[in-house]
C-alpha cells in the first residue's frame, strides 16, 4: 500500500480546514489538505449566506458588541459554550478576521458611497458580495490562498479511518482516491479533523451529499470522547419541494441595508413569526422560529414537513433585490417575491456537539487528533467561529510536530482497514442508498425536531436492527473501484449507522429541553442539572458511559433555574 508523508494532515476543505492549512504554512509546517468533495467548494461553509460583525468594527456600538456575545453564547448556544472561548474568538473575529480578509481581496458589499452595507438593528452583519451568497466568494478566496501557497490539497478523497501507534497517539490516517478506488495511507506527526457538523442525517438536511457524520464515526472508533451530540439545530424556513431544495432557505435574517425580514404564515394564512416584532435580538432566529413552528404544528396549523410559508410579501421588493439573492429562488420558482410566500419545511441543520476539545488548544482527547470547526463540540459554529478554530488548531498543532520523529504506522491496522473497505465492495441485496434512505426516515421519525423516550427507544432499536441485519445484506451492483459512488454510499452508511446510535444515546441521557432539542417527555430547560457538557465516554469493553460537567458562566448567565423550553424565548 502506498504511503504519503505529512508533518500535518488536514482533513476537511471547508472554513475551518482551510484556513488551518492556511495557518500552518505560515508557520512553516507542511500541511496535507484531503477533502471528500472538491477543497472550498464541499461542506457547509459555501452556503453562508452572511458574516456576522462582532467586537467594535464596522461601526459597531459597544452595545452591539455586548448583543453579538449574548446572541452566541444565548440563542446560537443555548449556555453550552465555554464563554471565555467565545471571548477570544469575538475578539480576534474583529482584530484580525476582518482585516486578513479584506487586505486578500474579499469584496464586502457597499453602497454607492463607498460604505460597506451592514443590516442595521441589534447585531449586525455584512455580505461577500450579496446577502444569501458570502461562502461563495469566501471559500472561492480560500480555494485560492492554498493553491497561491502551494499546499497540497487531495480532493474527492476520503479519510475512512485514524491510524494509532501503540501508544494510542495518532500517527496518520487511511484514505481512499474515490477517483481512482486507490487505498494508502498517510503519515502524520498530528491531524486536524475539519469535517463539518452540517450531515445529511435526516430526511432533510441542509447537509451535502459527503456528509455523512465521518468525523463523528471516525474520532469515536479512535476513542474520542464526545460531547452534546444530541443538540441537533433546525432551519425553519427551507424550500419544501422540489426535494432537492431542502437547503434553499428564505432567509428570516434581518436583510442588508433594511430593517425587514421574511416572515412565517400558517396554512391558515396567519402570520406566526415575525422578527421585527418577535425577536429583534436573534440575528439567526432559528430556534425562535422552531419553537413558534412546534405550537403551530401542535394546534394542527402547520407539520414539520410542510404546510406553512415563508416570504416577503409584506416587504417592496426592490428592497429586497438590493442586496440579496433572497428573490432568486422566487423566481427560479416562478413567484413572485413581492406578492407570494414559498411553502417552506423544516430541515435538520447544525449539530452543535461533536468531539470534546479544549477550546483553547483545539485538542481532542486522543493524542496527536485536533479538530477545528463544526466537528467539534464546542460551539454551534458560524463561519468566522470556524475559521477561528482552524487558526488555534493550527498554533496547537505548529507546536506537537516541533522536533518530533514521525510515528510508525501500524501495518496490521491499515490493512485491516483496508480490507473492511474492500469488503464493502462486494454485490449484496440492499443498495446502500437505500440503506442510507432508511437511517435518514428513521431519524426524520423518531429523532426529528419533538422527541421523546418511547419513540428514540424506537430509533435506537431500528439503528441496532439496520447493523445487525441490513449493512451485513448490503452491496452494490457495480464492482469497479473507479468512481464508484455505490461504494462510497456504504462506507458512509456504516458512519451513518454508528454516529446516529451515539445521537440517540447522548438524546436519551439528556433529561430535559433546551432550546431546539425538544423532549415531550421533559419539557422544561433545566439549567440546574443540565447546563453541562453531556459527554459519552468509550470504555475498554467497546461500551461508554456518561459524564457530566457543567458550563461556567462568568459573562451571561440564564436568568431562570427551570422554566418550559417553549416559553424560553432563546
Ligand atoms: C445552508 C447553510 C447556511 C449557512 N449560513 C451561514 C451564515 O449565513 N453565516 C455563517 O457564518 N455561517 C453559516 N452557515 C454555517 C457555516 O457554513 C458553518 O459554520 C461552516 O461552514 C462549517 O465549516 P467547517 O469547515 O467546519 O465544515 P464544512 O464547510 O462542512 O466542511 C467540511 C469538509 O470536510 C470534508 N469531509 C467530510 N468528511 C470527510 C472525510 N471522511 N474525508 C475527507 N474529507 C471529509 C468535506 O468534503 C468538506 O470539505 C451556514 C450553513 C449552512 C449549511
Amino acid at each position: 500500500m502506498r504511503e504519503l508523508r505529512a508533518e500535518a494532515l488536514v482533513i476537511g476543505g471547508g472554513a475551518a480546514g482551510t484556513y488551518a492549512a492556511l495557518c500552518l504554512h505560515r508557520q512553516g509546517v507542511a500541511p496535507l489538505v484531503i477533502s471528500k468533495g472538491l477543497v472550498g467548494k464541499s461542506g457547509a461553509s459555501i452556503f453562508a449566506g452572511n458574516l456576522v460583525i462582532s467586537g467594535r468594527v464596522l461601526g459597531n456600538t459597544e452595545e452591539n458588541a455586548r448583543d453579538t456575545a449574548e446572541f452566541l453564547i444565548k440563542y446560537h448556544n443555548q449556555f453550552l459554550i465555554d464563554q471565555e472561548y467565545a471571548k477570544r474568538c469575538g475578539q480576534w473575529i474583529a482584530e484580525v478576521y476582518y482585516p486578513e480578509l479584506e487586505e486578500a481581496g474579499l469584496y464586502l458589499r457597499r453602497d454607492d458611497a463607498g460604505n460597506v452595507v451592514t443590516s442595521p438593528g441589534r447585531l449586525r452583519s455584512v455580505a461577500a458580495n450579496v446577502q444569501g451568497n458570502s461562502g461563495v466568494p469566501f471559500m472561492d478566496l480560500r480555494r485560492k490562498q492554498l493553491i497561491r501557497a502551494g499546499i497540497p490539497m487531495l480532493e474527492e478523497v476520503v479519510v475512512t479511518a485514524l491510524l494509532q501507534a501503540e501508544s494510542g497517539e495518532v500517527c496518520g490516517v487511511l484514505a481512499l482516491d474515490i477517483a481512482s478506488g486507490e487505498i494508502f495511507c498517510v503519515r502524520a506527526k498530528a491531524v486536524v479533523l475539519a469535517t463539518g457538523y452540517a450531515d445529511r442525517l435526516h430526511r432533510r438536511s441542509t447537509g451535502t451529499r459527503e456528509m455523512s457524520a465521518d468525523g463523528i464515526a471516525l474520532g469515536w472508533r479512535a476513542g474520542a470522547e464526545l460531547v452534546n451530540l444530541e443538540m441537533q439545530w433546525w432551519h425553519t424556513n427551507d424550500v419544501r419541494y422540489p426535494a432537492n431544495w431542502q437547503r434553499m432557505q428564505v432567509y428570516p435574517n434581518p436583510m442588508l441595508g433594511s430593517w425587514k425580514s421574511a416572515r412565517n404564515v400558517n396554512a391558515k394564512g396567519e402570520v406566526f413569526f415575525d422578527q421585527q416584532e418577535d425577536d429583534p435580538l436573534a440575528f439567526g432566529p432559528y430556534t425562535v422560529q422552531l419553537k413558534r413552528l412546534v405550537k403551530q404544528v401542535r394546534e394542527g396549523k402547520a407539520r414539520y414537513d410542510g404546510d406553512y410559508y415563508s416570504g416577503f410579501d409584506h416587504v417592496d421588493p426592490a428592497e429586497v433585490d438590493a442586496y440579496t439573492t433572497y428573490a432568486k429562488l422566487f423566481k427560479q420558482l416562478g413567484l413572485d417575491v413581492g406578492r407570494d410566500l414559498v411553502e417552506t419545511a423544516v430541515s435538520a441543520h447544525y449539530r452543535q456537539g461533536g468531539l470534546l476539545v479544549d477550546p483553547a488548544t483545539m485538542a481532542s482527547t486522543v493524542p496527536g487528533l485536533f479538530v477545528a470547526g463544526g466537528v467539534g463540540g464546542h460551539s454551534n459554529g458560524l463561519i468566522a467561529l470556524v475559521t477561528y478554530d482552524g487558526k488555534v488548531a493550527a498554533d496547537s498543532v505548529a507546536q506537537h510536530v516541533r522536533d518530533r520523529p514521525y510515528a510508525s504506522l501500524p501495518p496490521h491496522k491499515a490493512e485491516e482497514e483496508a480490507k473492511r473497505l474492500q469488503g464493502l465492495l462486494k454485490p449484496g441485496a440492499t443498495p446502500p442508498v437505500r440503506v442510507k434512505k432508511m437511517i435518514r426516515e428513521l431519524m426524520w421519525n423518531d429523532m426529528g425536531v419533538e422527541k421523546n423516550e418511547a419513540g428514540m427507544r424506537r430509533a435506537l432499536e431500528g439503528l441496532q436492527e439496520i447493523r445487525a441485519a441490513v449493512l451485513p445484506a448490503m452491496g452494490v451492483t457495480n464492482l469497479t473501484k473507479i468512481m464508484n459512488h455505490g461504494w462510497l454510499d456504504a462506507i458512509d452508511a456504516v458512519n451513518m449507522v454508528e454516529a446516529c446510535e451515539l445521537m440517540v444515546h447522548s438524546a436519551l441521557n439528556r433529561t430535559e429541553s433546551r432550546g431546539p432539542f425538544i423532549r415531550t417527555d421533559y419539557p422544561e430547560m433545566d439549567n440546574e442539572s443540565w447546563l453541562a457538557q453531556n459527554i459519552l465516554v468509550p470504555t475498554a469493553d467497546g461500551g461508554f458511559r456518561f459524564e457530566k460537567r457543567p458550563y461556567a458562566t462568568p459573562y451571561f448567565q440564564p436568568e431562570f433555574v427551570r422554566k418550559d423550553n417553549l416559553a424560553v424565548q432563546w
